[in-house]
């Protein structure tokens, strides 16, 4: 699949949300306003299908960068399984109609009843990243008479060339296990009885940029896969993650699904298993952007700063990770002079800044901005810091849209608080 140009140029949106009258989507709905393009995040999935196609491959959606209801709904439609790391997620998975043999669950702490959970519903598969998870799952699975599938994620040891915050597939990182660790619960796997241990599993990061690293990782997953199935371990599912990087910049390349495809295609070539992918952003964050209004200009002694409504609390990426999300005027530049700003939020931190010295048009009080690429990880790492409720969700179609889910209201925000009258001993 060629990478489309999913910017125009006239107006600088991508173009999913061309149709739709966004000012008057802000009217009616308010900002901050996340909005996500169905047709987006569907010419992603079917992408990825299509170069997929060639293998017996499974999508496995990672829950975590999105997981609204409706957009976990469209992937499914499209054939999408889920990641998921969480019982949270996992219920969510399934109420958006997920099929729980098409659930995969990834995560380096699975409490006791989170595993009992997965093994209730009838969970495809563990992505195993622990001896003690392990014996964890034995233990439960025993108690219960069930027999878990997993997987052991191998972390591969090698540099995803990522932010460090998100790299996950070096020796030093908390995720998986070495080879050598792995290839002893191989060796010991009749001390796991109620565990079928036939999968390997890996993940090395997030906005992988190059496909140079998953490609070294795949290498040394195959060659642990072809050793395995030498010593008689029938190896029945390679899970190679996700992490597929995309575009937040204009002009930053990301790898294509064909690629990626070809990537691993090559890498494992000649197995007969099922090929699982775990991709998240790379299939929702283009898709996504944040809708705010300026709220004032500011002019510093040295800075200019343009305030939004939109807070670090609603995207969180540029504070966590230095990450550079493209922000456009709606109505582009309409004759006003170009102006540097740092684009701030309101909140009481020094880190809520969503740009440093960036150019735009002169933006006045009460101008709409979009911040785009915030499909992932943009809602799903929200907050309510500094008391602002979690801000409505819509999603987009061609001219029409619907919310997906309503901005909080205070009494939701505060719902669970209490004053400290009902004292009990423990
Ligand atoms: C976060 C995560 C993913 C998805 O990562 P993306 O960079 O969003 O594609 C996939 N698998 C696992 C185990 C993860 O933790």
């Amino acid at each position: 699949m060629e990478q489309r140009v999913t910017r125009l140029g006239t107006n600088g949106l991508p173009e999913a949300f061309q149709q739709v009258d966004l000012a008057a989507l802000a009217a009616r709905e308010g900002t901050p306003l996340y909005v996500y393009a169905a047709p987006a995040i569907r010419e992603r999935v079917r992408g990825l299908r299509e170069a997929l196609a060639g293998l017996d491959a499974g999508i496995r959606y990672a829950v975590k960068a999105n997981g609204n209801g409706a957009v976990l709904r469209l992937l499914a439609e499209e054939g999408a399984g889920a990641d998921i790391v969480s019982g949270g997620e996992l219920q969510r998975a399934l109420r958006a109609g997920i099929a729980a043999a098409d659930i995969v669950f990834s995560g380096v702490g699975k409490s006791d009843a989170e595993i009992a959970l997965a093994l209730e519903v009838g969970i495809g598969r563990f992505n195993i990243e622990s001896r003690a998870e392990l014996d964890a799952i034995q233990r439960i699975a025993a108690a219960r008479g069930d027999r878990a599938v997993a997987s052991v994620r191998i972390n591969p040891d090698v540099d995803a060339q990522t932010h460090a915050k998100i790299s996950t597939g070096k020796a030093e990182n908390k995720f998986g296990v070495s080879i050598d660790e792995a290839r002893a619960w191989f060796a010991a796997k009749a001390q796991w009885p109620d565990v079928q241990l036939d999968g390997l599993h890996m993940h090395i990061g997030s906005q992988l940029l190059s496909l140079d690293p998953v490609r070294e990782a795949l290498a040394r997953m195959a060659a642990f896969w072809k050793e395995l199935d030498a010593a008689g371990h029938a190896i029945a599912s390679i899970d190679v993650g996700g992490g597929l990087g995309v575009r937040y910049r204009e002009g930053e390349h990301a790898p294509d699904a064909r690629e990626y495809a070809d990537a691993i295609a090559r890498a494992l070539a000649g197995f007969r298993g099922r090929i699982l992918v775990e991709p998240g952003r790379w299939l929702v964050a283009e898709a996504g952007l944040v809708l705010t209004r300026a709220m004032l200009e500011k002019h510093g002694e040295q800075r200019s700063f343009l305030v939004l409504d939109a807070a670090m609390n609603d995207l969180l990426r540029p504070s966590l990770y230095d990450a550079w999300h493209d922000i456009v005027r709606i109505g582009g530049a309409d004759g006003r002079d170009a102006t540097t700003y740092d684009v701030v939020g309101p909140v009481c931190e020094t880190g809520d800044t969503f740009a440093t010295g960036r150019t735009l048009p002169r933006c006045e009080a009460g101008d709409l901005v979009a911040i785009l690429g915030a499909g992932a990880y943009a809602a799903s790492m929200g907050s309510t810091y500094n008391s602002r409720p979690l801000p409505a969700e819509v999603m987009v179609d061609g001219a029409r849209y619907a919310v997906v889910r309503r901005r909080q209201s205070l009494e939701e925000m505060l719902g669970g608080e209490q004053p400290a009258t009902d004292w009990k001993t423990p």
